[in-house]
C-alpha cells in the first residue's frame, strides 16, 4: 500500500501560502541587500536605486504571484544567456559540442581559463560560451540578437520588452575584456562573424530589460516536464536545467546548489531566475551584488523562500 508524504515534505503550490513565504523572504533579502554594491562593470547600472526589490513566482497552473517591484524593468544581462542558448538549441541541437557544459571555478570573464583550454569555452554561461552562442545565432538566423529578444517576448507574452541602447553602448565603450575573449576565440576559429558586429549583438542582448513578472513567465517552459515540448526538446530542457544548476551562478554554483537547490541563472543587473521542474519558476531582482557578482539580497531571499516553500529539487 502506498503511503502519502506529509504535506511539509512537498513543494508548496498554493498561491496564498507562496505569497506569505515570498513576503517573509523579501524582508530578509532587503536586509542582505544593504551589504552589496551595484555593479561597477556597466556605468548605467551603477546608478539603479539599491532598495528596489521584486519577487515573482509563475506556476505551471498559469497563476502568478507578485511581491514588491515586480513590474519595474531591470537589465537582464547574463540572464539572457539562458534564452540565447535556448534560441540556438532550437536551431542547432548539436551546439553543446561548441559551448561545453562543465562548471568552472574561474570568473565568468576569465581569459586564463579560456587560454588553458585551448580556446574552448567551459559552458554557455561564461562570457566565452555566451559569445560563441551569439555568434552561431548570427550565422544561423542572420541576427545574433533578435532570436533571443523574440523568445523572451513570446514566452513572457509581453511584446513590449526591449533592449536599452544606452546600456548596450555603455558596455561597448568599456568592452576590453569581452573584446579580448572574442579575439582569443577567433584565434582558434571559434568565431565566424566580424568581432565588432558580434559584440554589438551580444551587448544588445545583455541590455534587454524585463520585469520579474515577465522573466518568471518567460522561463516557465523550463519547468514543464512533459515529453512533448514546444519550446525545447525534452532532452535539451533536461540538459539546460542541469547546466543551470552547475554553472548558472558564475563560480558560486556549488554554494547555490547547497543553499537553494534549484537550477538558477543570475545577471549583474541583480536578477536571478530559478526553476522548480514540475511546479513553476521564481524571479527575484535586487540590484546590489555580492563579491561573486550575484544579487546579495536576491540570493538570501531565494534561499529563505526555497527553505520555507520547500522549493528545491532535492
Ligand atoms: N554584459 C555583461 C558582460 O558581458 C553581463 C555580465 C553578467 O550579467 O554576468 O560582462
Amino acid at each position: 500500500m502506498s503511503r502519502s508524504l506529509p504535506r511539509s515534505a512537498l513543494a508548496e503550490p498554493s498561491p496564498s501560502a507562496l505569497r506569505a513565504h515570498m513576503e517573509a523572504a523579501l524582508a530578509k533579502g532587503l536586509v542582505a541587500a544593504g551589504r552589496g554594491q551595484t555593479t561597477a562593470l556597466i556605468p548605467d547600472l551603477r546608478a539603479v536605486p539599491p532598495e528596489k526589490f521584486g519577487f515573482s513566482v509563475a506556476l505551471l497552473t498559469g497563476e502568478q504571484i507578485s511581491v514588491g517591484d515586480t513590474r519595474e524593468r531591470f537589465s537582464l544581462q547574463s540572464i539572457t544567456k539562458l534564452f540565447s542558448l535556448v534560441a540556438l538549441l532550437q536551431r542547432d541541437p548539436d551546439a553543446w559540442d561548441e559551448v561545453g557544459w562543465e562548471p568552472t571555478s574561474h570568473s565568468f570573464r576569465s581569459l586564463t581559463e579560456l587560454e588553458e583550454r585551448g580556446g574552448k569555452p567551459r559552458n554557455p554561461f561564461v562570457n566565452a560560451g555566451a559569445l560563441v552562442v551569439t555568434d552561431r545565432l548570427k550565422t544561423l538566423a542572420g541576427d545574433g540578437f533578435l532570436p533571443t529578444l523574440q523568445l523572451i517576448q513570446q514566452q513572457s507574452g509581453n511584446a513590449k520588452i526591449r533592449s536599452v541602447p544606452s546600456v548596450a553602448r555603455a558596455e561597448f565603450a568599456h568592452a576590453h575584456v569581452n573584446t579580448a575573449i572574442a579575439h582569443l576565440l577567433a584565434n582558434v576559429g571559434r568565431i565566424q562573424n566580424p568581432i565588432p558586429q558580434l559584440l554589438r549583438n551580444y551587448f544588445r542582448q545583455c541590455a534587454i530589460e524585463a520585469s520579474t513578472d515577465d522573466t518568471a513567465r518567460a522561463a516557465l517552459f523550463l519547468a514543464q516536464k512533459d515529453q512533448h515540448q514546444v519550446v525545447l526538446s525534452f532532452e535539451d530542457r533536461r540538459r539546460v536545467n542541469a547546466v543551470l544548476l552547475t554553472a548558472g551562478m558564475y563560480n558560486a554554483a556549488g554554494d547555490i546548489a547547497y543553499r537553494v537547490g534549484m537550477p538558477v541563472k543570475s545577471g549583474i543587473g541583480g536578477g536571478i531566475v530559478g526553476v522548480l521542474p514540475g511546479v513553476g519558476t521564481v524571479c527575484v531582482w535586487s540590484p546590489p551584488l555580492d563579491e561573486t557578482g550575484n544579487s546579495a539580497g536576491g540570493l538570501v531571499a531565494l534561499e529563505e523562500f526555497s527553505r520555507l516553500a520547500r522549493w528545491s529539487i532535492f
